[in-house]
């Protein structure tokens, strides 16, 4: 009886699914060695003539590059990425270009930057004239499917064209414990495990067709982890760490899928972020309020279908609007048309000692920008520009071009001193640059303004970030409730 009613319950094969993805991501502890062909970098250049290729391109959301054992970090956060790390491509110096979801994810996709998205507040939608990389593997016959969990990257923004399926995955009763130490008061449900769970459907429905899959990972942004990851302590930071850890497992499930599907030796797999965390280093905890290293540098991993003998590290500076006209470049599908990132295949080849670093690809100045009245429905902006050139960060306000900080990372890693004063001819140079950037005529592409209802903007809050609610008294109380319950010192993201 208790049996019979048991198997009739939908939950039981949810838990079912649930304890299946968990035992592997246990049984990832012991793992294989890696089997795929030896690539030597002649082979690398020439895979774009194959006709085979998959990708799978996995972000993970607030994911500052150190964090990464795979990037030098003391404890070992991340086995599995390491792992692809260590068999395929690894850009040691990555600059994302907004340190606020949307922002970031329009540039990443598009390869353009902030300026030419016009994705700078909260209710812009992506220009409907940008091509996506989605729609460029959806024309060359290829199933696509995004799989997402984070509101600023939903369909109503635009996010969803070219994806045959694009979702947010449904939250599953869990199978394991579950910690949560988001610092919003509200959270969204369920885990990355959904997004992976989901991502593995659509990886056994391909069969013979190619395939593009998109997983947008968000526990690492809310602080979210299983019991299977290990506990590093009670900080914030430390609780981050945790849940990088988890979310590596679910990369780890996403290999071993891949593997068992017989995909390993097609697909080629992305790793990356949108920008990073902050842990105190400038002015709090969190990100999307200013543009310094601990919110900019990312990760970016390319693992191809190959194994490259120790791997290859890329130590010139790049940046995420990179990404795209690399990826496409590698698997030979047609570039994005309206780009500014470049593909970075000769600097990967180069780094495996094949030619050279071509000029234009050389001490590249790597723009950000941020306005930080994002989450504002009218008013005026409040916009800084960072320009990264090695071994620079100049950031500068547009508003007030006067307002200006120069950091020098070969001497200050962390961004402690400002230099602006100091080396004001340094400074000068680099605000001409910033000025003569701005100058420069933009495409004439018109941003949708998304209606975001109040559901949407519950979405939003839950993930953190402070939106004003469409009901002016509403605002008002929340404003209240939030001075009331909020510790100090950890920002409204
Ligand atoms: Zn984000």
């Amino acid at each position: 009886m208790f049996l019979r009613k048991l198997i009739d319950s939908p939950w039981f094969y949810f838990s079912l699914a649930g304890i299946v993805l968990i035992a592997a991501v246990l049984s990832q502890f012991e793992r294989v060695a890696v089997d795929l062909p030896a690539a030597t970098a002649e082979d690398l250049a020439s895979l774009g003539e194959r006709q085979d290729l998959n990708v799978v391109f996995i972000l993970i959301d607030t994911l500052r590059a150190d964090r990464l054992s795979a990037y030098g970090y003391e404890r070992e956060t991340t086995p599995n990425m390491d792992a692809l790390a260590a068999r395929g491509i690894r850009f040691e110096q990555v600059e994302s270009q907004s340190s606020w979801t949307k922002a970031s994810m329009a540039s990443l996709w598009l390869g353009l930057l902030p300026e030419h998205t016009g994705v700078t507040r909260f209710f812009h939608g992506l220009p409907k004239e940008g091509t996506l990389p989605a729609e460029v593997f959806q024309r060359a016959g290829f199933r696509t499917a995004g799989v997402w969990r984070n509101g600023w990257v939903a369909n109503n923004f635009g996010f969803d064209r070219g994806f045959d399926l694009y979702y947010r995955p449904t939250p599953n009763r869990q199978a394991s414990p579950v910690q949560r130490h988001n610092p919003s008061s509200q959270r969204i449900q369920g885990t990355d495990l959904d997004a992976t769970q989901a991502g593995a459907e659509f990886l056994s429905g391909v069969h013979d067709d190619r395939f593009f899959l998109y997983l947008h990972y968000m526990d690492v942004h809310q602080y979210t982890y299983s019991d299977t990851a290990p506990v590093y302590g009670s900080l914030f930071s430390d609780i981050y760490d945790s849940s990088l850890h988890w979310v590596d497992q679910n990369v780890g499930v996403v290999v071993d899928q891949l593997r068992a599907d017989g995909l390993l030796d097609n697909t080629v797999i992305v790793i990356a972020s949108d920008h990073g965390e902050a842990f105190f280093e400038h002015e709090g905890e969190g990100h999307a309020r200013n543009l310094y290293w601990e919110v900019q540098d990312v990760p970016l991993i390319i693992a191809p279908p190959v194994a490259i003998q120790g791997g290859i590290v890329v130590s010139e500076p790049v940046a995420n609007i990179d990404i795209w006209p690399t990826v496409l470049d590698l698997v030979g599908l047609p570039p994005l048309p309206d780009a500014e990132g470049q593909s970075l295949m000769p600097l990967i080849l180069a780094a495996a000692g094949l030619g050279e670093v071509p000029p234009e690809l050389k001490g590249r100045a790597l723009i950000a920008q941020l306005d930080r009245s994002w989450g504002q429905t009218a008013g005026s902006s409040d916009e800084i520009i960072s320009l990264r050139q090695e071994p620079y960060r100049f950031i500068m306000s547009r508003e007030r071009p006067e307002e200006t900080e120069l950091f020098d990372h070969g001497a200050d890693p962390g961004e402690q001193s400002d230099l602006s004063q100091v080396d004001s001819e340094v400074a000068a140079g680099f605000a001409e640059d910033v000025a003569n950037f701005l100058a420069e005529p933009s495409q004439d592409w018109e941003n949708p303004e998304v209606e975001i209802d109040e559901m949407m903007r519950a979405q939003l809050r839950a993930l953190g970030y402070a939106l004003p609610p469409s009901d002016p008294m509403e605002a008002a109380r929340r404003k209240a409730e939030a001075e009331r319950v909020r510790p100090g010192g950890r920002w409204d993201k």
